[in-house]
């Protein structure tokens, strides 16, 4: 009989936007993990709203991606702007994205979307239990030790106080910025460390006048009183203001929580709203670290950092709880497939090569938006260059034990997602299947196996494959493409193929049928699979 009170496949710790996240990708997989969530529900204050491009593909896949769509018309007008002001009834400064979706349309079949978490969460809750996902909230891990077979950890129950057990193979560290599971595995961050005691005001008025009918997703506030973001729901009589530092912008005050009194927090709101006569009721105060920092492994043993566990940076782009949706993404698949016996335990070691470059790079873009849109004052020497949105979110290429590169692989970390025409290590590009008809893409053809992708001569390919996964006793979505553009946008020639991760990203390439043969594709998925 077992000593272990629950049993588990993966244990979740965290179950926010990450962790929430990281069990419906498992439960999709058919792993039914464990996922403990120290609050007694989903987010109650509305914190990250900008769900970019490739968390709306990756929801699309597990089937949320058009109740997502359809509840955030009900938050916020879509498509507004990313831009500055020194006051919102006052002058404008710039404009960084006029409509978030301008020129981002043809590289995906979804598009980007403003919701908050507390109500995305609530969506990707009941996705994740119809899937299976064992969802523990108001239960706190209270310690963990792992061994050569598993992770043993000590699970309270808040309310009761009783605790239990839980034996895991696996582990996921998605407890977020503070991880103490990071800390207890003597994992250190590096990076820009901490620049701001930072808080976010929530507040009620009737901004309405005051937008002027402009639609204005996040309006960054850069004024002598104050830098930080308004961030408005409809019906425009609600919202928050985060502020990220006060007084002086060259020598400004970076604690902007000390002595933070309701008084003083409807001065700062009124002081970014440019307009003191309007009625200002505080609703919370959150205070919260500006801080650009990734973990120097994201991976010990059988324990996973995942999330602000693994990386933490300022809002100023959206990126942090997307960068966290596609660590989950990553993993995903692959503890499914170890979990299944499909794959050697080795293919989990490729999670950090992969992710962590992608997370470093992250961070330092939003920590360029930061300093070069808000905190000049940190200085702008030695700073990333501010790269397209579009190639942070998309265009981002692993490398890794689980892709086989081709030759002339430029090394790049990132790149418009338009060129990368289905080179290994990069996310397979979208086209429509038929374009003017039924709206199927090249990415809903990938999400839960392997996919073998022939262009129109590719027959050989196909056949090969077949035979290859037979061998392996892999499940292998197999398709002949008929659509006159896909070879091209694919970089092969009508007889070539492309093999296609669970996660779509492209792992292998062959530009035609020269060596098609099912030896071919067994040296192949081996290799991707570690064996
Ligand atoms: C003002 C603001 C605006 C933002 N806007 C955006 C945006 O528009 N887009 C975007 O992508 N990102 C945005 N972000 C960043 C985003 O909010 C975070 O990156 C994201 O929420 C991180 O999610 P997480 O699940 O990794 O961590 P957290 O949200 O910190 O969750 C960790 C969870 O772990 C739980 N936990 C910790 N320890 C334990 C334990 N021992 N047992 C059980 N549970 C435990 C905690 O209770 C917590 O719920 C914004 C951030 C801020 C501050």
């Amino acid at each position: 009989m077992s000593t272990f009170d629950i049993e588990t496949p993966v244990l979740i710790v965290g179950g926010s936007l990450v962790g929430m996240s990281t069990a419906l990708l498992l439960a999709h997989h058919g792993v039914p993990a464990l996922m403990v969530e120290h609050h007694r529900g989903t987010a109650i204050h509305p914190r990250a709203a900008l769900i970019n491009q490739r968390t709306m593909e990756i929801f699309r896949t597990v089937g949320v991606e058009q109740i997502v769509m359809q509840k955030s018309g009900e938050q916020f007008d879509q498509d507004g702007a990313v831009m500055s002001v020194e006051t919102l009834a006052g002058k404008e400064i710039a404009y960084f994205i006029p409509n978030l979706n301008d020129g981002v349309r043809d590289v995906s079949p979804t598009v980007r979307v403003f919701i908050t978490q507390k109500l995305l969460e609530p969506l990707l809750k009941m996705r994740a239990q119809e899937l299976g996902a064992q969802l523990q909230f108001g239960a706190e891990m209270i310690s963990f030790d792992q061994d050569a077979d598993g992770v043993t950890a000590l699970i309270r129950d808040r309310d009761s106080g009783e605790t239990s057990n839980v034996r895991a193979r696996y582990m996921v560290a998605a407890d977020g910025s503070h991880s103490r599971i990071r800390e207890q595995l003597g994992i250190r961050m590096f990076g820009r460390g901490v620049f701001s005691n930072s808080a976010t005001i929530y507040f009620r008025a009737d901004v309405n006048p005051l937008l002027r009918g402009r639609n204005l997703s996040i309006i960054m506030v850069v004024n002598p009183t104050l830098r930080g973001f308004f961030r408005i729901e409809k019906p425009y009589q609600s919202g928050f203001l985060a502020v990220n530092t006060l007084g002086s912008p060259d020598d400004p005050d970076t604690d902007v929580t000390r002595d933070l009194t309701e008084e003083r927090s409807r001065a700062l709101v009124h002081a970014a709203l440019g307009a003191e006569d309007v009625p200002v009721t505080i609703e919370d105060v959150m205070p919260w670290q500006s801080t650009a920092d990734v973990a120097e492994r994201f991976q010990d043993g059988r324990v996973f950092l995942a999330g602000d566990a693994a990386h933490v940076m300022p809002p100023y782009g959206g990126f942090g709880g997307n960068t966290g949706i596609a660590d989950a993404h990553n993993l995903a698949w692959k503890l499914a497939l170890v979990l299944q016996g499909k794959a050697d335990p080795r293919l989990l070691s490729t999670y950090e090569p992969e992710r962590r470059p992608v997370a470093a790079f992250t961070v330092e873009q939003a920590y360029t938006r930061y300093v070069t849109r808000s905190a000049r004052y940190l200085g702008t020497s030695g700073l990333q260059k501010a790269e397209n949105d579009l190639n942070i979110e998309l265009g981002y290429c692993y490398r890794s034990r689980a892709v086989i590169p081709e030759n002339d692989d430029d090394g790049r970390g990132h790149e418009n997602p338009r060129e990368s025409k289905g080179r290994p290590g990069r996310r397979a590009p979208h086209i429509f299947l038929e374009p003017g008809e039924e709206k199927i893409s090249t990415l809903d053809l990938f999400g839960r196996n392997f996919a073998l992708l022939a262009g129109p001569d590719g027959r050989a390919w196909c056949e090969s494959s077949s035979d290859a996964a037979k061998q392996l006793g892999l499940t292998l979505d197999i398709r002949r493409m008929e659509t006159g553009t896909f070879a091209d946008a694919y970089g092969i020639t009508p007889s070539g193929a492309v093999f296609v991760r669970p996660d779509g990203f492209v792992a292998w390439r062959a530009k035609s049928s020269e060596g098609a043969s099912s030896d071919t594709l067994l040296r192949v998925t081996r290799a991707i699979l570690n064996l």
